[in-house]
């Protein structure tokens, strides 16, 4: 079975990509498994981090590596927390914080003006230099509430009104966000071309 490490610690994502990847027959590995040391984030961009993420992890590993790279863009806010959204209240992270701030950062905001979208970058790296790292990216559009609603999901699903929808993504089961989310749709690219190059 072909393998490879996934550079990332957030448990919401390992969650999501290894239920997207794993009925492809491929044995996906969290980097966690070879204490790979986390690499600072110093792209401008989701192709930057994500192909940094992934290189890293392909270095200290010695096997083919994916890093998903992802945040989330308001556009009352300049597309802000963007791709500081994992650290928008502070280095550690913390999405109660997060979601915290960015609710205090749109009070006065009308629902009209509350408009939103996640990004997703998948990187893979077939070796850390690759010199062809394959790229997927999707969107997936909403508007930020005023209150957080839900319990599934991570991160800023509590806030994130799914365009269409009258729920949050944090309302959606795993198998429903898994199939229209900016990873779930990153992933199907993914998945569609990465047999040929495993
Ligand atoms: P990264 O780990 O540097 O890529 O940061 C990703 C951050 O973006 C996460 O920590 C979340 O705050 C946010 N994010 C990305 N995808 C999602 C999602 O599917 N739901 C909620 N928040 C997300």
């Amino acid at each position: 079975m072909a393998k490879l490490v996934l550079a990332t610690g957030n448990r919401g994502k390992l969650a999501e990509i290894i239920e997207i990847l794993a009925p492809l027959g491929i044995d996906v590995v969290p980097q966690s498994e070879f204490a790979v040391p986390e690499i600072e984030e110093t792209g401008l961009s989701f192709v930057e981090n994500a192909i940094l993420k992934a290189r890293n992890a392909a270095r200290h590993c010695g096997l083919p590596a994916l890093a998903d790279d992802s945040g989330l863009e308001v556009d009352a806010l300049q597309g802000a927390p963007g791709i500081y959204s994992s650290r928008y209240a502070g280095e550690d992270g913390n999405d109660q914080a997060n979601n915290q701030l960015l609710l205090e950062r749109l009070v006065g905001v009308p629902d009209e003006n509350r408009s939103a979208r996640f990004q997703c970058v998948i990187a893979f790296l077939r070796r850390p230099d690759d010199p062809v790292p394959l790229i997927c990216h999707a969107d997936w559009e909403g508007r930020i509430v005023h209150q957080p609603r839900g319990e599934h999901g991570f991160g800023y699903d509590p806030l994130f009104a799914v365009d269409g929808m009258q729920r949050t993504s944090a309302e959606l089961s795993a198998e429903e966000k898994n199939r229209i989310s900016h990873r779930g749709q990153a992933l199907a690219m993914l998945a569609k071309k990465l047999p040929g190059r495993l």
